[in-house]
């Protein structure tokens, strides 16, 4: 016989006399069925409390967005997931639909990340913590997390130097082969859930992943009190990029892109100097950004992944100064390479970014930096395929799904 416990446990459905050492019964058909057979028998059922919430939960199921493979997006009912000893089960807030979202759902691949197989997407969210692992020390029902989405799996010489972004074996939401985020419940490493203060939205709590990347980047471009700098791009990460280099104290900003809608927005979160890339050369590129700033920038923060801008980038550049590669290209572009060793400018590549979740938390609990006027546009989870249409067609800046 036995008595439920209401804890997790083997054999947790169990029945009056009947032998309980059967395996879990985890679904909650299989729990009714299970109840009905035994009443039929004659027996009396107890189900603990434990199993009572699972069943109730699996039955509100997941709502999640899948990409099965080239142009193919789908809204998909998943298991919720359930977290291991390290882990936190969260209810997803916002999530943010990165460029990468996109390229997936065309493509099935990025770079040399392959989908073999359909897999969640989205990889710049915050939640509100629903379970927590038995190991979890730090966080709490209830808490609202921003999720630093990659981090590694072993304790290498990355991680000990304090580079984990480079080492080579990474969890990554949303990277093949891991699941990502857009969904109703999640699962993901307490220890890369950052708790949020009451002053920080989910909405903002869901845009650090990328602000991350522009911390990220301007700390390896060198930016500093009184810098003058040029972006190229004036996309989510670029813009970023202007917000975090003007609060890390550049003095002024230039920033070029082909789109006048893009530039209005530079314009309205704090450029000092716009350019609209039409027909010139990087050469003449380079002359418009020095007219503009008076001297050349000591720094330059490549996000477009345009030769063209690449090349632009090297020439607009002061000698002795840094090229910073965010923007993802071509494998192969040419470079004015010897224009940059005999000037001693720096070229440097950044992936994605460590270490940045609590200053990124701190700027927005302090208001130094303000996201917000770069979220443009905002869907509920159940109007995922139209949000990312909006953001395919580049419509707005950041398009924001909201899933709970
Ligand atoms: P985005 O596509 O929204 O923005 C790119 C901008 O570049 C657009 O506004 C576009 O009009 C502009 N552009 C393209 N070609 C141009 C040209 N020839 N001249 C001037 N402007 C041009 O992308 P995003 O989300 O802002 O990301 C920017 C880049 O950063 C992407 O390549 C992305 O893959 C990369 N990225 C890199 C990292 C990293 O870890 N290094 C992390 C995140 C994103
Ligand atoms: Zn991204």
């Amino acid at each position: 016989m036995s008595l439920l416990c209401g804890r997790l446990c083997p054999g947790d459905v169990g029945v009056k006399g009947i032998n309980t050492t059967q395996p879990c019964v985890k679904d909650s058909r299989e729990i009714k069925r299970a109840l009905i057979e035994t009443t039929l028998k004659g027996g009396r059922a107890y189900l603990s409390q434990f199993w009572i919430e699972r069943a109730a939960m699996s039955e509100q199921s997941n709502l999640s967005v899948v990409a099965h493979g080239p142009g193919d997006l789908r809204m998909e009912r998943l298991p919720i997931p359930e977290p291991g000893p390290n882990e936190v089960q969260l209810q997803m807030n916002s999530v943010g639909i990165c460029g990468s979202d996109v390229h997936y759902w065309q493509h099935g691949r990025l770079g040399s990340f392959l989908m073999q197989k359909p897999m969640v997407l989205g990889h710049e969210g915050s939640g509100t913590v629903t379970k927590v692992g038995l190991e979890v020390k730090h966080l709490q029902v209830g808490d609202r997390v921003a999720i630093e989405p990659a981090y590694p799996l072993n304790n290498d010489e990355f991680c000990k130097s304090g580079r984990y972004n480079l080492s080579p074996a990474m969890f990554c939401s949303a990277t093949p082969p891991h699941h990502g985020q857009l969904s109703q419940f999640y699962v993901h490493s307490a220890n890369y859930c950052f708790k949020l203060p009451d002053c920080v939205s989910s909405e903002e709590g869901a845009f650090i992943e990328p602000l991350s990347v522009a911390i990220h980047a301007c700390r390896r471009a060198r930016v500093k009190l009184g810098s003058k700098i040029l972006i190229c791009g004036a996309g989510p990460i670029g813009l970023l990029n202007l917000l975090v280099a003007k609060a890390m104290g550049a003095a002024q900003v230039v920033i070029c892109d082909l789109s006048s809608a893009r530039l209005a927005k530079a314009k309205e979160v704090g450029a000092d100097f716009t350019i609209k890339v039409e027909k010139e050369t990087p050469q003449d590129l380079a002359q418009k950004v020095q007219a503009a700033l008076g001297s050349m920038p000591f720094t330059t923060i490549e996000c477009t992944g345009a030769e063209f801008c690449v090349q632009a980038a090297v020439y607009s550049t002061q000698s002795g100064g840094t090229v910073l590669l965010v923007g993802h290209g071509p494998e192969l572009v040419s470079v004015p390479l010897l224009n940059a060793a005999i000037r001693e400018v720096d070229i440097r590549g950044m992936f994605r970014y460590c270490n940045t979740y609590p200053m990124a938390i701190a700027m927005l609990a302090s208001k130094k930096v303000d996201v917000k006027p770069l979220i443009t546009h905002h869907f509920p989870l159940s109007q995922a395929i139209e949000a990312f249409e909006t953001t395919k067609k580049q419509l707005g800046i950041k398009v924001m799904l909201k899933c709970d």
